[in-house]
């Protein structure tokens, strides 16, 4: 094998700091809130009354929240609700049922979310980091490395900015509430444990501290942080983990996830069966089929002899095209077969829809370009 990419699990960790953002309300729990408000002056009960507005009604804007004396909206405002997503653009596509928002943060850094509403729910894709430093050479994410990591409230705010979208109708034929939440867009979550940890708490706490949402709605993804699978498995969170396979062998996963020289399959496959006993959660296995590279039936087999009689599923994934990249996805046949396979061997498979490709919204396709040439036909709302 040729020379492999070094990898940068923390930012942090570099000596450099890099620049987060002011803090905001959904950095801070309720209590935390409440004791921010009372510094400021301000009856602890205002603390309850933003909340309302921005996890309830899911009002970002302190200019709305009109039952405030404007003095007290001000002072508020500064402290607790600094403007922290600047939408650049946001393009639809599946007539409307995909969106893609694209936002700066304060730093100028750029990321991406994904809107998907399907007739019995809606889920967001959501950034964990700006950039990613885990290299996955198929990732057009990967490619151009690490800027730094998401603010708790950056994190949420996606999410509650999305879930307005949706509340307002714009999902024709979908549901309007906000109903599931993917870890799934930029970054690695797990590389930004501490922050991704209190965004899920803030995603689940019921409202006002919260959005409410189901644990069992949220997916965190992973390429195999196996410490930090660890520690997730021990935070009386029940989240559902997605685990980014794409090999079952470690001569192929050392070259699609590079984490795989750290931790091997054998030692990532032991932490997420932990997970699942710890939490009763089933474990979702995510391979992206790559025609000629992880598709052949021996590895279809081999996966099938590693999942058998797990508490997993396999969500197999049409390799999304991302730009430079030398790999196709699998012809039908060949994923037909794979998934026979998987299924012969007792392992619970299905194949990914691919929604979003022909606005870069699909998994492996954010790179957050602010002006790109290839931006595809589609509407763009904004
Ligand atoms: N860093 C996390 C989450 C982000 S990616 C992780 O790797 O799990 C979400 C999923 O999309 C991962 O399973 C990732 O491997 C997959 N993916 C990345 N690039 C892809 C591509 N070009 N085609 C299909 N899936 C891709």
């Amino acid at each position: 094998m040729t020379s492999l990419p070094l990898i940068s699990v923390d930012p942090d960790a570099r000596g450099r700091r890099p620049a987060m953002p002011p803090r905001h309300l959904a950095d801070l729990d309720l209590p935390g809130r409440q004791a921010l408000v009372t510094e400021l002056g301000e009856p602890a009960f205002r603390a309850k009354q933003v909340s309302n507005h921005y996890f309830g009604r899911l009002v970002r804007d302190p200019a709305q929240m009109t039952d405030l004396p404007a003095a007290t909206r001000e002072r508020l405002a500064g402290s607790l609700l600094p403007a922290l997503l600047t939408p650049v653009r946001e393009l639809a596509c599946d007539d409307g049922a995909t969106r893609k928002a694209l936002w700066r943060l304060h730093d100028g850094s750029l990321v991406e979310s994904v809107l998907m509403g399907y007739p019995d729910r809606v889920t967001v894709c959501i950034s964990s980091q700006a950039g990613c430093g885990m290299a996955c050479p198929f990732c057009a994410t990967g490619q151009a490395g690490l800027t730094r990591n998401l603010s708790t409230a950056e994190i949420v705010d996606q999410a509650v900015y999305l879930a307005g979208v949706a509340a307002s109708g714009a999902v024709a034929g979908s549901p309007p509430r906000l109903s599931h939440v993917v870890f799934m867009g930029m970054g690695e979550p797990l590389a930004n444990y501490s922050r991704v940890v209190g965004a899920i708490r803030r995603l689940v706490a019921p409202a006002p501290e919260g959005l409410g949402l189901s644990q069992r709605h949220i997916t965190v993804s992973t390429v195999g942080l196996v410490p930090a699978i660890r520690r997730l498995a021990s935070e009386e969170l029940s989240v559902t983990l997605a685990l980014s396979l794409h090999a079952p062998d470690d001569e192929l996963r050392d070259e699609l996830v590079p984490v795989n020289q750290r931790w091997k399959v054998s030692e990532v496959l032991d932490a997420v069966w932990d997970y699942a006993a710890t939490t009763g959660r089933r474990v979702s296995i995510e391979y992206a089929m790559i025609k000629d590279v992880n598709d052949q039936p021996w590895r279809a087999d081999l996966l099938g002899r590693l999942l058998a009689g797990k508490l997993a599923h396999v969500n197999l994934i049409p390799l999304n095209p991302t730009p430079g990249s030398r790999w196709d996805a699998s012809p039908k046949p060949v994923e037909r077969e794979f998934v026979r396979r998987l299924r012969d061997a007792g392992v619970s498979t299905t194949v990914r829809d691919t929604r979003g490709r022909e606005i870069d919204g699909a998994c492996g396709q954010l790179a957050a370009a602010e002006d790109r040439d290839t931006d595809p036909p589609c509407e763009a709302t904004a």
